[in-house]
């Protein structure tokens, strides 16, 4: 559980950011020193007050996205209609309903309102509450790496070239002096640089995008499915309800500390529980097509099963639980791989069927309940 604030701290996603900014923020100082001095001219100043100002801009951002959070759906929640909890789903961790845009995050534990994704870097969702923070820090990191990674190519090309010169021993003072340990340590430093350019640049596309849409990561899988669905079965064109306009919808990210990320506003035309009632219909659809199988084997839940050397040598690169299995259960398969498959237990078969823990087990461990004749 990563609800409380503080807690999020402690874990390995966000001691790394940590880290990174604070090798980088090292690095730039070290070297502007002796490349273009602060103290020296106007020029050196003002660079090297852009540099920190990015830096403490990320640094800031980042622990207002991580202490603010994403935003969580009170326990227990219900609409204000008795009516309305048939156009929702029901979260049995939290114990109340889902409200519109929220889903339930395994890793935060509880129901995340407008969920983005869970980010491992900040130890929590980016939601309804912390999306502007999340995107601010993810803006001034990418421009702050981005000059920092164009000082730091600058400065070791000139260190490499300094040493070539002292080789073919040329008289000139080398202007940028590094040990052994503080070249390696600036090396990593540009490596790192330019991989928070390339990878949260990307991401920070991907966000920007997000916001003028107003429409999630997860509400774009399941937008994709409105779409797919209807052109196999013919009905009538899905109209995604949140779209306001780009300045609207990003007013609403801006602004968010003014709305309660549980009724939203809607494009004309459209109802506060479309998009509930899509994922309804999605997910009936989706047990329908889902088989159940039942395990004819024991399974220990280890990632790497000794016992399915097959299944061992293509293990699903997911954090996803894996199921430990013992002969005689039954399982809704809802997805599968060649040599694995994810589901949930299931007491019987049926309408009614309550399902119990999901993961992922191997699939020579199961076979269908039902043959179907080939
Ligand atoms: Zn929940
Ligand atoms: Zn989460």
């Amino acid at each position: 559980m990563t609800s409380s604030p503080f807690r999020r701290l402690c874990h390995w996603g966000p001691i790394s950011v940590l880290v990174i900014i604070k090798l980088i923020t090292w690095a730039m100082i070290h070297m502007l020193g002796m490349w273009w001095p602060p103290h020296a001219s106007l020029g050196g100043f003002v660079h090297a007050a852009i540099f920190l100002a990015f830096a403490a801009a990320t640094l800031y951002y980042f622990l207002q996205s991580l202490l603010e959070g994403p935003g969580f759906v009170p326990y227990g929640w219900k609409p204000a209609k008795e009516e309305d909890t048939q156009f929702l789903q029901f979260c049995n961790v939290c114990n109340g309903y889902k409200a519109p845009r929220s889903h339930h995050c395994r890793k935060c534990g509880r129901c995340v309102m407008k969920m983005d994704h869970h980010c491992p870097w900040i130890n929590c969702c980016v939601g309804h509450r912390n999306h502007c923070y999340f995107v601010i820090f993810l803006g001034s990191a990418t421009i702050g790496c981005l000059q920092a990674a164009i000082v730091l190519t600058i400065c070791v090309y000139q260190v490499i070239n300094q040493i070539a010169n002292i080789q073919s021993r040329t008289e000139r003072d080398p202007a940028i002096y590094l040990t052994v340990s503080t070249f390696v340590l600036t090396l990593l430093a540009l490596g790192m640089a330019l991989g928070v350019v390339l990878a949260v640049g990307a991401l920070l596309y991907i966000q920007v995008r997000s916001i003028l849409r107003n429409r999630t990561t997860i509400e774009d899988w399941i937008m994709e499915k409105a779409v797919g669905r209807r052109v196999i079965g013919g009905v009538a064109p899905f109209m995604y309800p949140y779209d306001l306009g780009w300045r609207r919808n990003a007013a609403l990210v801006i602004n968010s500390a003014r709305h309660d990320g549980i009724a939203w506003p809607l494009a004309p035309g459209c109802g506060q529980y479309d998009l509930t009632r899509e994922q309804q219909a999605q997910k009936q659809l989706k047990a329908l097509r889902s088989r159940v199988v039942v395990s004819v084997a024991s399974y220990s839940g280890r990632w790497l099963p000794a016992q399915y050397p097959r299944a061992a040598l293509h293990a699903p690169c997911t954090d996803e639980p894996r199921l430990a299995l013992r002969p005689g259960t039954l399982l809704r398969v809802t997805r599968h791989r060649k040599y694995w498959m994810f589901g949930a237990m299931v007491e019987s078969e049926g309408e009614e069927e309550i399902r119990g823990p999901r993961g992922w087990f191997p699939r020579a461990a199961v076979r269908p309940l039902h043959d179907k004749p080939e």
